[in-house]
């Protein structure tokens, strides 16, 4: 059996959080979805967990103080979701030690694009191809 992906989404607005765990479930993720920092940095201690989407702006901590205790309890890629879109919080961001960064609102592709590309092994394995074989004819 295939080990399970895990996608911990810190996001304090329902709506979006909802959103963001849908995209990832559609691709591939067992998403675990909390809604303050204080959470998520309990969470994040979870080995099994692949990658960390972090909104910036989160109602009881700092964005950047949860990233870097996240980072300092995971490998896993941090990936922010900011609705800030000024160039000093994505170069904050990198320093807090982001692996990438989406700008709300986002379209859901654009998040799937960047949760693949850095977790490339959550892409849900294409089905092989009925084997035709030739050798036979
Ligand atoms: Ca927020």
């Amino acid at each position: 059996m295939e080990q399970q992906r895990v996608c911990l989404v810190v996001e304090d607005n329902d709506d979006i959080r909802g959103l963001i765990s849908v995209v990832l479930s559609r691709a591939g993720f067992v998403v675990r979805a909390v809604g303050t920092g204080a959470e998520g940095i309990a969470a994040a201690a979870d080995p099994a967990i692949a990658l960390v989407t972090l909104d910036l702006g989160l109602p009881d901590m700092d964005g950047h103080v949860v990233a870097r205790a996240i980072r300092a309890l995971s490998t896993a890629p941090l990936l922010f979701l900011t609705a800030r879109s000024e160039e000093d919080d994505v170069l904050a961001g990198m320093a807090s030690g982001a692996a990438g960064y989406l700008t709300k609102p986002f379209h859901p592709k654009e998040l799937t694009d960047l949760a693949v590309q850095l977790c490339p092994a959550a892409v849900p394995a294409e089905p092989a191809p009925p084997r035709t074989d030739t050798s036979l004819c």
